[in-house]
């Protein structure tokens, strides 16, 4: 198996800084709503819907959620798999982004308060309304939300952690 690219000191103050910036604006910004990131991400809300609409009615629904999901997962499997640490942590950071933007959907499914784009049926209020669930709409998106920051301090730690055991490692010699 292939080491992964050790993380130089300086890359990993980069990614830190990078990444305490990025939840800065994701804390105090507008919940849930990263500019031009999210714009992106809408994008990709909307190829899912067409994607995965192809699976059915119920998925179509599901599609747009889980098309945010897909993007960044495939981004983070294709590093992963060729041992890029900070490329498949910047996967994972825009993985776990995501929660925050599905939780703000979410949790508007009662309210519904937030524009649509196209104007056409809100996701989560017939997602939950089919599953029963629609009165438990903030407490679900305030647990997608906290997953969000969970995933975000776990990606950092991942790459502090082979930060730090890239320092144990000696030079490599011509034998090792
Ligand atoms: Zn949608």
């Amino acid at each position: 198996m292939t080491a992964w690219t050790p993380v130089t000191t300086v890359r990993f103050a980069g990614f830190s800084i990078g990444l305490t910036v990025f939840t800065l604006i994701a804390a105090f910004g507008e919940k849930g709503f990263i500019p031009i990131l999210d714009s992106a991400n809408l994008l990709f809300h909307e190829a899912g819907h067409l994607v995965y609409g192809l699976l059915g009615h119920r998925m179509a629904m599901l599609g747009g959620t889980l098309g945010q999901l897909t993007f960044p997962s495939i981004v983070i499997v294709s590093f992963w798999i060729r041992r890029e640490t900070l490329s498949a942590a910047v996967g994972g950071v825009w993985f776990f982004e995501n929660l925050f933007n599905i939780a703000r959907y979410m949790a508007d499914a009662r309210s519904q308060v937030l524009p649509l784009v196209g104007g056409g049926q809100h996701d989560w209020n017939a997602i939950f309304r089919q599953w029963g669930v629609l009165m438990a709409d903030t407490r679900i998106a305030a647990w997608v939300y906290g997953i969000g920051w969970a995933g975000l301090a776990l990606v950092w730690l991942w790459v502090a952690w082979r930060w730090h055991s890239d320092r144990l490692v000696p030079v490599k010699g011509p034998f090792a």
